[in-house]
């Protein structure tokens, strides 16, 4: 975590952020989420230059019986049908993704073990972009099917 604000210089530099939470409520289904990029959901909404993104901080909900993907600090949302992404952890469908970086439907994920094992190694070698592709703006491996060992 940066500490930024803490020292004598953050008025010059301006630390807006410090007064912004790090989980908000989602304003349809009223759990909390983490906070994402404007970097993130500019990858993945539709007309990205209809939305005034950069105004506000943005949240994302992963729950899949809400049809809210995005949510700001200040209500506006960006729902499912606005974005140009299929958000996998919102679908059943066995063709939706969990690993966007590499392209890995849940299919794929549930026959072969062995490619979370692949990914995890290209993680380390800081091959994935996880932080962009995945519209959670988080990494994909939590998303995986839990594998009985
Ligand atoms: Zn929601």
């Amino acid at each position: 975590m940066s500490n930024c604000c803490s020292n004598q210089n953050s008025e010059k530099r301006g630390c807006e952020k410090k007064s912004l939470p790090q989980k908000f409520t989602c304003p349809e289904n009223e759990q909390e989420y983490i906070k994402v990029d404007i970097k993130t959901i500019l990858q993945h909404v539709k007309f990205p230059w209809e939305h005034k993104l950069d105004e506000q901080k943005y949240y994302f909900c992963d729950d899949p019986n809400c049809d809210v993907v995005y949510f700001g600090i200040e209500g506006s949302v960006i729902n499912k049908s606005q974005l140009r992404t299929v958000v996998g952890k919102k679908e059943k469908d066995e063709n939706a993704l969990v690993c966007y970086c590499f392209g890995v439907n849940k299919a794929l994920a549930a026959q072969n073990t062995e490619i979370k094992t692949y990914i995890t190694q290209q993680i380390k070698k800081k091959n994935c972009a996880c932080e962009v592709r995945n519209p959670s703006g988080r990494c994909c491996l939590k998303d995986f099917p839990k594998q009985v060992q």
